[in-house]
């Protein structure tokens, strides 16, 4: 009797979403119970299955009485370390201001790289913070943030470094991705190849040096860089050893997610604009489709990502805010869920699937995004009753406690509303 209790927290009588595929939808368990130690998930099944009554299986006990639990979201795309904000240009364009006269007023990305390159780390970081908080209270526990607004060697770096500090600082792992060939700098107008030699020369070791990048991402597209030129920023992340991904087929078919997948890409992302044989190639190179409904419907666009080719083929679709100041300005990953349903006609399930599974895979992680045993016990306490009420509802933030690798990082944060 004097024997300590096997397990450090216990929560049972929850409806848990592990999210393991092959079984029951959403891989459910009603009545269930999830036990941690050491930061992993010890034991997760049936609450009859216990070896014993829950009060005497570990130090901290909880009973949350049907409500539902979740791995810790993951938002698997964003640019959310930037200063400035475009809301004027915003306004000008729905005012009817053309493009030139945006332009005039030092509108578009390069008014955020200029704004950027101006900020210091610490107005950098104050300047971000809010928008990784704002995706925090709603159970993300996992980001990836990219470099992009510096474009050149040492802002690239100090946006980084910003990443770095959160993953440091805050209860929230942190995946960084080097994006320097994001968009071209004013500085290297019609000079667009010298400028990728920057990026795979300097720009690439610099960042790598510094111990500051996990994966490595282009923008290829007409208004950003050419497959050709993607080709070398990946030749230039395979020298370095690390991982690819891509804005891909967002506006048009460039064949990006093929060339991704040639490179065995983490994931291509938006992809709009992709073809079957793009499609094809993803799913043999187990490239995860990342769709961003948010920039979807910011742009107002109107082509749909073959959601049911993915399907068909067995391509993993993964879901984020793209967290950006000039086609997303998104903070809610739970918004994105709704949208994917309603824009991309995708189902609650596959929209959940999409922020843990999914995209643990679309960032290399396979320690998480399902809750099992020997998984990092990053997970959430919603106060709903089914995983489907997640995208269904609109604007509503049920998160009630989160936990990441078995810490409590967040509590009770909003009322109670269950009978
Ligand atoms: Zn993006």
């Amino acid at each position: 009797m004097n024997s300590s209790p096997p397990w450090e927290k216990l929560w049972h009588s929850a409806t848990i979403a592990c999210m393991n595929e092959g079984g029951a939808p959403y891989g459910l368990i009603e009545n269930g119970a999830l036990a941690v130690n050491n930061g992993e998930i010890a034991w997760v099944g049936h609450v009859s299955e216990l070896p014993g009554p829950p009060k005497e299986l570990a130090s901290e006990v909880r009973d949350e009485r049907g409500r539902c639990l979740t791995p810790g979201l993951i938002d698997c795309h964003t640019h959310l370390v930037y200063a400035g904000n475009r809301a004027r240009e915003f306004e000008m364009r729905l005012e009817g201001a053309s493009y030139e006269e945006i332009a005039l007023e030092g509108g578009g990305i390069l008014s955020t790289v200029r704004a950027t390159r101006a900020a210091g780390e610490e107005e950098l970081y104050r300047e971000s913070l809010p928008r990784l908080q704002s995706l925090l209270a709603e159970g993300v526990t996992t980001v990836e943030i990219k470099s992009g607004y510096g474009l050149e060697v040492e802002t690239e770096c100090r946006m980084l470094k910003v990443a770095r500090r959160f993953g440091q600082e805050l209860p929230v792992s942190v995946a960084t991705s080097f994006l320097g060939a994001h968009a071209l700098p004013e500085e290297y107008l019609g000079r667009s190849d010298d400028y990728i030699d920057l990026v795979c020369g300097e720009m690439i070791e610099e960042v790598v040096r510094q111990g500051l990048v996990d994966a490595v991402d282009a923008f290829c597209e007409g208004i950003g860089f050419s497959s050709a030129q993607t080709e070398r920023v990946f030749q230039a992340a395979r020298r370095q050893g690390l991982r690819v991904k891509l804005h891909a087929e967002q506006l048009s078919d460039l064949k990006g997610a093929k060339l991704a997948a040639e490179y065995e890409a983490l994931s291509a992302d938006h992809l709009e604009y992709i073809a079957e044989d793009g499609v094809r190639a993803m799913a043999e190179s187990g490239t995860v489709a990342n769709l961003l409904p948010g920039a979807f419907y910011f742009l107002r666009e109107t082509r749909l990502p073959p959601l049911e080719l993915f399907r068909v083929c067995g391509v993993p679709v993964a879901l984020a805010t793209d967290c950006n100041p000039g086609s997303s300005p998104a903070e809610s990953l739970l918004l994105m869920l709704s949208m994917a349903c309603t824009l991309f006609r995708m189902t609650p399930e596959e929209t959940l699937a999409g922020v843990t599974r999914n995209a643990a895979m679309a960032l290399g992680y396979e320690d998480r995004g399902v809750l099992e045993n020997g998984r990092r016990a990053d997970f959430v306490v919603w106060n709903i009753r089914h995983p489907a009420e997640l995208s269904y509802r609109i604007g509503f933030n049920p998160c009630r406690t989160v936990v990441q690798e078995g810490n409590i990082v967040r509590d009770q944060c909003s009322p109670v509303h269950i009978n």
